[in-house]
C-alpha cells in the first residue's frame, strides 16, 4: 500500500510533468473506484491550467484553474494498489488493464500522458471547487502532518494522553497525525526504540523526543529513496508510487535485529502486522 513517502514521490513526479501544462483531454474507465469518478470531470476539468500539486497525508492535491475562472482542486488516493505511469508523450494506444484514468498535459508545447492504474480499486478521484478542498469529508478530520512544524513531542504528549490503546495503534490514527502508515509506524518505533505494545499514554517524553526524531528521519529517507528512483529507474511510462529501500524491522521477522542480532518478532495489532525487536524496544 502506498504511503506518505510514496505519495510524495508520485505527487512530486506529476508536479514535474504537469504543473504549468494545460489539460488537453481527460479519459476514465467508467468503472466505480472507492467511489464513482465523477461524470462531469472531463466537461469540468478540460482545458484547465495545472497550477499546483500538494500533498495531505497520503492524498495528492491537484489545482486546476478554469478559464472561466473556476478553480478546481482534483483529490486522488491510491487506495492500496494504485499507481501511476507518465508517459512523456501523446498515448495513442489502448488503456492497460486497470487504468481508471488517464490524462493528456500540455506543459511548453509537449504533450505528455499521466494514467492512474489501480487494481483493487479502493483508491479515488474527487473534484471540489480549490478552496474548500480542506473542508471536504476525506481531508477535513486530517491530522498534523508528520514533517511539518507542528508535529513535536509536546503534541504527541497532549494526543496520547490517556489514551491506553498501543501506541503503534495510535500512531496509525490519522485523525492525529495524517500520513503514517503500517511500514513507517513499525520502523519508527524500531528507531526510537518503543515497543508497539506499550500503551500510548505510557510513552515517556523522552521517548516521544526519540520519535518525534525518528518519524521523520524514517519519512525523509524514504522520500529521498523515492526521489532517486524516479532519477534512477523509473522508464518513460513506468510505475511510479513503489521503490525499494532499507527496512530495518518491517518485513523481516525471525531475521537478527540490526543493533543486538535477536530475532525481529511480528505480532497482529487491530489486524496490522507490526514487527520489532522486544529487546531493544519496551
Ligand atoms: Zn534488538
Amino acid at each position: 500500500m502506498p504511503e506518505l513517502p510514496e505519495v510524495e514521490t508520485v505527487k512530486n513526479a506529476i508536479a514535474e510533468a504537469a504543473e504549468g501544462g494545460v489539460l488537453l483531454s481527460i479519459w476514465t474507465s467508467g468503472q466505480k473506484m472507492r467511489w464513482p469518478i465523477p461524470k462531469d470531470i472531463a466537461e469540468m476539468l478540460t482545458h484547465g491550467k495545472v497550477i499546483g500539486l500538494r500533498r495531505r497525508g497520503k492524498y495528492i492535491i491537484m489545482e486546476i484553474a478554469q478559464n472561466n475562472n473556476a478553480q478546481y482542486a482534483m483529490i486522488i488516493h491510491l487506495g492500496m494498489s494504485g499507481s501511476v505511469r507518465i508517459y512523456p508523450e501523446k498515448l495513442t494506444g489502448q488503456s492497460k488493464k486497470h487504468d481508471h484514468l488517464m490524462m493528456m498535459v500540455e506543459t511548453n508545447g509537449k504533450a505528455k500522458t499521466l494514467v492512474l492504474n489501480d487494481p483493487r480499486r479502493f483508491g479515488g478521484i474527487q473534484i471540489t471547487p480549490y478552496g474548500e478542498d480542506e473542508n471536504h469529508p476525506l481531508l477535513k478530520n486530517m491530522g498534523i502532518e508528520p514533517l511539518g512544524n507542528e508535529l513535536s513531542a509536546d503534541y504527541m504528549a497532549d494526543a496520547f494522553e490517556g489514551k491506553t490503546a498501543p501506541v503503534k495503534s495510535v500512531l496509525l490514527d490519522q485523525r492525529i497525525i495524517a500520513g503514517i502508515g503500517n511500514i513507517y509506524a513499525s520502523e519508527a518505533l524500531y528507531l526510537a526504540k518503543i515497543s508497539p505494545k506499550r500503551q500510548a499514554k505510557n510513552v515517556s517524553y523522552t521517548k516521544l523526543e526519540a520519535l518525534n526524531e525518528s518519524i521523520r528521519s524514517v519519512l525523509a529517507k524514504a522520500i529521498e529513496a523515492g526521489g532517486t528512483s524516479l532519477r534512477d529507474h523509473v522508464q518513460p511510462g513506468g510505475e511510479i508510487g513503489y521503490f525499494a529501500q532499507q527496512l530495518n524491522v518491517y518485513g523481516r521477522e525471525g531475521e537478527a535485529c540490526p543493533e543486538c542480532a535477536k530475532p525481529i518478532k511480528m505480532i497482529r495489532q487491530t489486524g496490522r502486522a507490526s514487527f520489532y525487536c522486544s529487546s531493544c524496544q519496551r
